[in-house]
């Protein structure tokens, strides 16, 4: 057993289920994990509480895979969720956990698709379905046999279900289905309608939720910034600019997390490292020690790894993946503000997590105020203002002590003092870009996304939620084409993968490329339009994570 499934392996899930976590990279099960997986594994029903972002996804997934029998195939599984997008959120989660488990299928059932392959998949005998009420209930219209072989029922955000008038549906699903079913009922609220439903259709359930204890947090300064998933690396990375931190901590969510930011932050001169479950102990402690000392400045941790961290030079703790419960909130950002000294935490929140946020600001009884994303201007004030503040203690005596030297270069040279110094700057500063315009095609403009929120629910057949696929791209810039790839998040992708391959394959400098858009099952890269047919054919036979790459120019009409 690896360390990181420890958690998990005492909890009873079945050993195929333990290599998939840990080729995803979970350390620990989050606490609705721990008290909902054995519940569901005893057959019991159960209604949780709990929003996104706790990891309930998880806490009901793992434990119905693992009593699911793949040689079995029927349909043993239905997940009820409110929207399209969730539903297909749900469905990725089921076959990545299910990825060691041979003949395991999964069928994402949901309007705007065409019933026809949804059907065939269901015929086929995919043992999970994961559905939004209203097509599940057109399927049951043409085959009201779909169901009858149903073992576990999941509601997946029961009261959003109710909002968007699914009740009706609900009703007809639960008759469907065999009453021998075990039925697990998940939602963040618990209003009358909710209970009424476990009433009548869950047998004494057992009911968990994670506590809220009130918690002070009152030393540290505390804001959020609204992001997408896909650009939070590009948002740590201006957010460190303008910080004018000592020592920080970023937390994510998992081991490849780790791993991934803190390359990234070394990429660009900052002294960090990663502390995840696998990292042996005594490479545990030197990591926390070199931050102690200043060899080190930023530590990118799992919540398992930073576990009693008290490293008085912390100024700063950036909340980069969203804590599980505000508990967690409170106890990582307590590894800044020690020693009595004020510390600030930052908290990245995707739209989804919107909900998760109100929530921690209840529960430490304080608003978590929000900022903007640093603009290119900021950053480039950020970085003058660090080079006048190590420069400015030094002016006096310097000239006393390297003056004399300075006439001798410039004698030397035959230049100026003022051309002598700004070879000098040029020198210190390392190449870092010091003009606005260079900043600007430095650090590409990622949009925060303040302001409308994108998961604006629509009432149309089937209520969805904007899918990921529908955002509108950013504008383009100039002199470039925007290129699409039908690689997205859903094969793995990120947008160093794109970057890689196409720097490698195609022989373009690192600065030839432009935004890169990572969507759940395509990819936009913008690259330049002089010489793009050629760079084209040459990325022609180019694969990424062991899929064709075929990039084809895009055009948005
Ligand atoms: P959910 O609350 O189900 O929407 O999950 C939120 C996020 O947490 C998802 O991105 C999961 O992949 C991630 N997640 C769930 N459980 C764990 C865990 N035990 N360790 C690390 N990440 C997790």
């Amino acid at each position: 057993m690896t360390q990181e499934t420890g958690g998990f392996a005492a909890l009873g899930l079945h050993a195929n289920i333990l290599s998939a976590l840990t080729a995803v990279g979970y350390e620990e099960p989050s606490p609705i994990q721990y008290q909902a997986i054995p519940v569901i594994l005893s057959g019991q029903d159960m209604i949780g509480q709990a929003q996104t972002g706790t990891g309930k996804t998880a806490a009901f997934a793992l434990p119905i895979l693992s009593k699911i029998d793949p040689a079995k195939r029927e349909p043993q599984a239905l997940i009820l969720a409110p929207t399209r997008e969730l539903a297909l959120q749900v469905a990725t989660a089921f076959e990545t956990y299910s990825k060691q488990m041979p003949g395991l299928n999964v069928v994402a059932v949901y309007g705007g698709a065409p019933m026809g392959p949804q059907l065939k998949a269901i015929r086929q005998g995919a043992q999970v379905i994961v559905a939004t009420p209203g097509r599940l209930v057109d399927h049951l219209r043409r085959d009201e046999k779909v169901l009858s072989t149903i073992q576990y029922l999941v509601l997946d955000e029961a009261d959003e279900m109710l909002k968007l008038g699914f009740m009706d549906d609900l009703e007809v699903i639960f008759e469907a289905m065999p009453t021998s079913r075990q039925s697990v009922l998940f939602s963040a609220t618990l209003p009358h309608s909710i209970r009424a439903i476990a009433e009548k259709h869950l047998r004494e359930p057992q009911h968990i939720k994670i506590a809220a204890k009130t918690q002070t947090v009152s030393r540290i300064e505390q804001a959020h910034l609204m992001i997408h998933a896909d650009q939070k690396t590009n948002a740590v990375l201006r957010l460190l600019e303008v910080e004018e931190f000592d020592a920080l901590i970023a937390f994510v969510r998992t081991k490849q997390a780790t791993l991934d930011l803190a390359s990234a932050l070394e990429a660009k001169g900052y002294k960090a490292a990663a502390l995840n479950g696998d990292i042996a102990q005594n490479q545990r402690e030197r990591v926390i020690e070199s931050l102690k000392d200043g060899r080190l400045d930023i530590v990118v941790a799992t919540d398992v790894a930073a576990r009693g961290i008290d490293v008085p030079r912390i100024t700063h703790v950036f909340n980069v993946d969203m804590p599980y419960d505000p508990e967690s909130y409170v106890h990582r950002i307590g590894r800044t503000g020690r020693a009595g000294r004020d510390g600030r935490a930052l908290l990245l929140v995707t739209p989804r997590e919107r909900r998760m946020l109100q929530v921690i600001e209840r529960v430490t009884g304080q608003k978590v105020g929000e900022v903007k994303l640093p603009n290119a201007q900021q950053v480039l004030d950020a970085r003058i203002k660090k080079l006048t503040n190590g420069l400015a203690p030094l002016v006096g005596e310097a000239e006393a002590s390297h003056g004399e030297l300075l006439d001798r270069l410039t004698a030397d040279i035959g230049c100026s003092p003022r051309a002598l110094a700004a070879a000098l700057l040029k020198k210190v500063t390392n190449g870092q870009p010091l003009d606005l315009a260079t900043v600007e095609r430095d650090q590409p403009l990622v949009p925060g996304v303040s302001g409308a929120p994108r998961e604006r629910r629509e009432r149309d057949g089937e209520r969805s939620s904007e899918p990921r696929e529908r955002r509108a791209p950013m504008p383009l810039g100039e002199g470039r084409a925007r290129c699409r790839t039908a690689l997205g998040a859903r094969d793995g992708i990120a947008a160093k993968n794109l970057l890689g391959a196409i720097l490698n394959e195609g022989g373009l400098a690192r600065e030839a490329i432009g935004r890169i858009q990572i969507r759940e099952s395509f990819s936009l890269v913008e690259l330049p339009e002089d010489g793009l047919e050629r760079l084209l054919t040459k990325l022609k036979d180019t694969r990424v994570a062991g899929k064709p790459l075929k990039l084809r120019r895009y055009r948005e009409d």
